[in-house]
């Protein structure tokens, strides 16, 4: 267990299902970029696994010279690690709405207590109260050693969900939380603030992005002509037919 190399820059340093980067079965894919003189981090797992998780980031970089954690969303499986990042000296970086949750630990916004009614985490999880140092604007930039990182509003999901691209060598990859998966598939779920209509333009608008990359919370990653998978799914959406979904 421990940091597992994705491609030049991009380590996966937590995961539910990946056996060299797990940290807890309830946590999403938690990426760490680092070009060497700086850094962010992608989501934070549900902290149930957050030791393991921050002692992947120490291998490859001291997590305290990161620009901090970007939570995609709110929901517990990306976001419940948010409180001992910032208890490592990690910033939490997020949109207002996930700012807003976290701040009560929300059940009821983030779902969390349908989730763990529908069996998705263990009866005695809770989120831990969580407080955002810096509120992220709709498409607001930030730049870390070379790195220079977009902040993409990105609702559909659920509500204050963003996606994060990066622009590296040349290069850019696009970490898109529970937004967009490999084979162009969504994540749908019958929750109050899953908006078709939202998740439509969302990924309509990354289509016209020049994506190479696409690392996703859950699943495998694309690593060739991400582009092309992003289009198969706005193509359907303009279709007014949702994508596959991969929670079905
Ligand atoms: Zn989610």
């Amino acid at each position: 267990m421990g940091a597992v190399p994705i491609l030049d820059s991009v380590w996966l340093v937590g995961s539910g299902t990946h056996p060299g980067a797990y940290t807890d079965t309830h946590d999403c894919h938690c990426y760490l970029v680092w070009d060497g003189a700086g850094g962010i981090l992608v989501d934070a797992g549900t902290g149930l696994g957050a030791d393991r998780w921050l002692t992947a980031v120490a291998e490859v970089c001291d997590p305290r010279a990161l620009a901090g954690v970007a939570l995609t969303h709110y929901h517990a499986d990306h976001a419940g690690g948010a409180a001992a990042a910032r208890s490592a000296g990690i910033p939490l970086l997020a949109s207002a709405v996930t700012a807003d949750a976290l701040a009560t630990a929300d059940e009821e916004r983030t779902s969390l207590a349908r989730a763990r009614a529908a069996g998705a985490y263990p009866p005695g999880y809770r989120l831990t109260p969580a407080t955002i140092d810096r509120v992220l604007l709709d498409g607001e930039t930030l730049a870390a050693g070379d790195l220079r990182i977009e902040f993409l509003p990105a609702p559909g999901h659920c509500d204050g969900h963003l996606v994060v691209l990066v622009h590296t060598r040349g290069r850019s990859l696009l970490f898109s939380g529970d937004c967009l998966f490999a084979g162009g598939r969504v994540s749908i779920q019958a929750i109050p603030d899953c908006r078709l209509d939202q998740y439509a333009n969302t990924v309509i608008g990354l289509a016209e992005r020049d994506v190479d990359v696409l690392l996703p919370g859950h699943g495998e990653p694309v690593l060739h002509h991400a582009a092309d998978t992003i289009r198969a799914a706005a193509a359907s959406f303009r279709r007014l037919v949702p994508p596959p979904n991969i929670l079905s």
